[in-house]
């Protein structure tokens, strides 16, 4: 059975954590007593504070929460949410910032929004959830409680110094206190006069307004509303069971009163138009993905997925889930051949030829790798992280300079990348082009938020610039001045 509750590990984090997040913003024990008077900037305006504040929240407490929190790397999984994510979003009008979705490896069935669009799902929220519809509910409805600046109108309604107050509750949701309501007020009790008894919470009319608009964007983005409906009983029958702390989404997402009645009205009134986009099957996928991929026992995980598909034998997202798990307990032969015999039945998911190539490589079978990932571009051209991946793979069959061309357009297309500007670093390195390489992986470094180690590549590729008389020295030196603090 799941652990619902949250570890241990991170409630003893929560005063340090809060403690860098005042720091972070300058607060410490004086009130953040500037924050009120800012000029409100457009008419995007959650409660007292501005679009700009709100994303200057977000930032923080994201990167509190890579510090603090386990993310979920998966590109395939990623990919996913993602998608269900940004077709919700499209249907909302909401423009005063962009959205962010992550995934956090936890086991418990959890989801919150922070201010500034980050939106966050616990991967046990999408182990546990039976459809696509559901997992796309629970993200509806995070997204409207962003769309409404919820939180920032709830804590201003408190008429306390907004902008910290924000960031304590935020604090307590990245804690993972939720759960823990008692703990959770102590917190906000002990940290100052912020003696807000629903502060983590959201009020009831802010859950139904959230509740109704995303039914909305759920129906008008094509998925069928009734997953929401699912996903707040599962979490009813959750609760109603005995001896067990209920999920710690019920403690920022109260189900109060007639919620859930309301919700079944109201999706009864709305249709879904056409299928589910993006598939059930391609949801089923994920699940196994992330499942064989982030479980805690990888070797019980294996022998799950061996026992549930001995009983459903043709099931294919539990056959790649298996494949999956083989991987990850070393049975890297046993994975390949699980892997073969999908890509051959169904030679058109590009996910079983990428996945396959990444096993061909694991093996040092480049040449089968590269061939793969070639199949795999020939089905959906343009995709970064396979141009990318084909980029690793000639690199790894000593194809230096094709893996430059191709890794060098991928940087040029997704300047984003860091892991495409990694590996074109590497693919210097072996052309033996230091000065590129040392500017490369400073880009690398730059983008992954690592400013000193970015600096220092930029010195060593300047150094060398000098040595060798390099007309690159200009760009370099141009370069340094922009980023150095
Ligand atoms: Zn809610």
């Amino acid at each position: 059975m799941r652990q619902l509750s949250p570890s241990g590990r991170r409630l003893r984090d929560v005063p340090k954590l809060v403690t860098a997040l005042l720091i972070a913003f300058g607060i410490g024990g004086a009130p953040w007593a500037a924050a009120q008077d800012l000029p409100a900037l457009g008419g995007d305006v959650g409660g007292g504070l501005t679009a700009a504040e709100e994303v200057r929240i977000g930032k923080q407490f994201l990167e509190q929460a890579r510090k603090q929190l386990e993310f979920v790397e998966d590109p395939e999984v990623l990919e996913y949410v993602r998608s269900v994510g940004y077709r919700i979003t499209a249907q909302t009008g909401f423009r005063a910032y962009p959205f962010h979705f992550y995934v956090v490896k936890d086991p418990s069935l959890n989801a919150f929004a922070v201010p500034g669009g980050h939106i966050f799902l616990h991967s046990g929220l999408v182990e546990e959830a039976d459809s696509a519809g559901e997992l796309a509910g629970v993200l509806a409805h995070e997204v409207a409680h962003i769309t409404q600046r919820h939180m920032a109108r709830q804590v201003s309604a408190g008429r306390q110094t907004q902008v910290s107050t924000l960031l304590l509750v935020a604090a307590g949701i990245l804690a993972g206190i939720g759960g823990q309501g008692e703990a959770a007020q102590g917190l906000i009790t002990g940290a100052g006069a912020y003696g807000q008894q629903q502060m983590l919470a959201y009020s009831r009319s802010y859950e139904r307004e959230a509740d109704r608009l995303g039914l909305e964007y759920l129906t008008r983005s094509g998925f069928d509303p009734q997953g929401l409906v699912d996903f707040l009983k599962k979490l009813q029958r959750w609760s109603d069971l005995q001896g067990r702390a209920p999920p710690p989404f019920l403690s920022t997402h109260p189900l109060t009163g007639n919620r859930i009645a309301d919700v079944q009205n109201r999706a009864a009134e709305l249709r879904q138009q056409g299928d589910t986009p993006l598939g059930e099957e391609t949801f089923r996928r994920v699940q196994v993905r992330l499942e064989a991929t982030t479980s805690g026992s990888p070797a019980k995980t294996y022998q799950r997925f061996r026992d549930r598909l001995a009983e459903d034998p043709d099931n294919e997202a539990l056959r790649y889930g298996l494949a999956m798990s083989a991987r990850r307990t070393g049975r890297t032969e046993e994975a390949i051949s699980r892997m073969e015999s999908l890509v051959s039945d169904f030679p058109e998911t590009v996910t079983y030829r990428s996945t396959l190539a990444e096993l061909y490589l694991d093996a040092r079978r480049t040449e089968e790798a590269v061939s793969e990932y070639r199949a795999a571009l020939e089905r959906h051209p343009g995709r970064a992280e396979l141009r990318e991946h084909l980029g690793q793979a000639l690199l790894a069959q000593g194809k230096a300079e094709e893996a430059r061309k191709i890794l060098l357009d991928v940087t040029r297309d997704y300047p984003q990348r860091p892991s495409a500007h990694r590996a074109l670093a590497r693919a210097y390195t072996h052309l033996d082009l230091p000065i590129q390489a040392h500017r490369t992986e400073a880009e690398a470094r730059w983008l992954e938020g690592e400013r000193a180690a970015a600096v220092e590549q930029l010195e060593l590729a300047q150094r060398l610039a000098k040595e060798k008389g390099s007309p690159q020295l200009g760009q370099i030196q141009a370069r340094l001045k922009e980023i150095r603090p």
